[in-house]
């Protein structure tokens, strides 16, 4: 049996970016001291940290010193290489392990562990040349995503293929690296589910949310999304599958697309999730607290709402006039220290919460 950590044990997060910084802030508010490693010395994150680790995903010496520090490593980033968390894991527990970042870097890997694990997904075929490409959009057909395998996130390495695109351009423009080719969902809205996984292998989810995207970038969520029971316990069945599955520990998200009343899995992210922001202040547990908790094999909060709540992204100008947010009483606000403001950057969020709408 894994003893819990008791408060005052050391925390690591490797990567530094918004998600590890509000890691950081719930976990300090459980009383851990955290440490992040990430290449940037002045990352989000480090700037709330305990300690801040600054070198190379590559400088394995430097991964496992940081390790050796800490009681348990967890992570803010998919991306993550594999030969740093094993390095990582021959000096403390790392949690979720090596299987979840496995299962979703790659996005074939991903996909076909969605359909095994009984989610569904949409037809999809391995795209290695632009022979590949032309044989795999005449059996799955028009308008369709070809997708790099990895390394895509808010929509990049993406091109939608529609009944004029030309094939070599479309190959062309995601640099002609190893792909994905899917079919289209023709969804009528996008959902979530964030869920968590402890060591024990308990899974609970807070209620699913509704998602707007645009230019592949999440930009407003609603919480609880107005879905039937039944939507949101086949949301929970997935949710499971793909958590026993990963073995994960810890929360992570699964991106849904609804058809036609049905779940389609778009994607799995093992980590807490932009869309789940809004439990920050509509739960009396955040996915940030909950995901400690899981790490530290504390038993898990409430992922009951007590409000609803309309999540809205601040991305690049968005965070300009923060004085009006600021000022906005009916508004949380919530900014991540970013230095520079960019176009498409996530600079912060606000959460409107407003009381749950009552059952009928
Ligand atoms: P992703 O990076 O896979 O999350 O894709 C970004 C966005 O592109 C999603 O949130 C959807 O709006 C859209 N998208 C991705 N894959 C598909 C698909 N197979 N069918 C329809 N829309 C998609």
């Amino acid at each position: 049996m894994t003893q819990p950590l008791a408060p005052g044990s050391v925390i690591g997060i490797f990567g530094g970016g918004q998600l590890g910084r509000m890691l950081a802030m719930a976990g300090a508010g459980l009383g851990f001291d955290i440490h992040v490693y990430d290449p940037d010395r002045d990352c989000p994150a480090g700037r709330v940290a305990t300690r801040i680790c600054a070198a190379p995903w590559d400088d394995m010496g430097a991964v496992q010193s940081f390790a050796a520090r800490c009681d348990a490593v967890t992570f803010e980033w998919e991306n993550v290489p594999a030969a740093a968390l094993d390095a990582a894991q021959s000096r403390t527990p790392v949690r979720p392990g090596r299987k979840s970042l496995e299962l979703t870097q790659d996005r074939l890997t991903e996909k076909t562990f969605i359909r095994d694990a009984g989610g569904g997904t949409v037809e999809f075929a391995e795209v290695g040349s632009l022979a590949e490409l032309e044989t795999a959009v005449e059996k799955i057909g028009r308008p369709c995503i070809l997708k790099t395998r990895r390394f895509g996130y808010d929509g990049k390495g993406q091109a939608v293929i529609r009944d004029e695109t030309d094939l070599a351009a479309a190959w062309a423009e995601i640099g002609e690296n190893p792909a994905i080719l899917e079919a289209f969902a023709p969804f009528q809205r996008e959902l979530s589910i964030v869920a968590a996984r402890t060591l024990t292998g308990e899974v609970a989810a807070y209620p699913l949310a509704e998602n707007d995207h645009s230019g592949g970038i999440l930009r407003v969520s609603k919480a609880p999304a107005l879905v039937s029971p039944g939507l949101q316990s086949q949301a929970l069945d997935i949710a499971t599958a793909i958590g026993n599955g990963m073995e994960h520990v810890g929360v992570f998200a699964v991106e849904l697309f609804d058809v036609d009343g049905g779940l389609v899995v778009n994607e799995i992210a093992p980590r807490v999730h932009n869309s789940g922001h809004w439990t920050m202040d509509a739960c009396a547990c955040s996915q940030f607290e909950q995901h400690v908790r899981a790490v530290a094999g504390w038993p898990l909060g409430p992922c009951s709402p007590h409000s609803a709540c309309e999540m809205i992204n601040l991305i690049g100008e968005d965070v300009v006039p923060w004085r009006a947010l600021a000022a906005d009483y009916s508004a949380r606000l919530h900014l991540y220290g970013k230095r520079t403001v960019r176009p498409g950057r996530k600079m912060g969020h606000i959460n409107r919460i407003s009381p749950l709408p009552r059952q009928s």
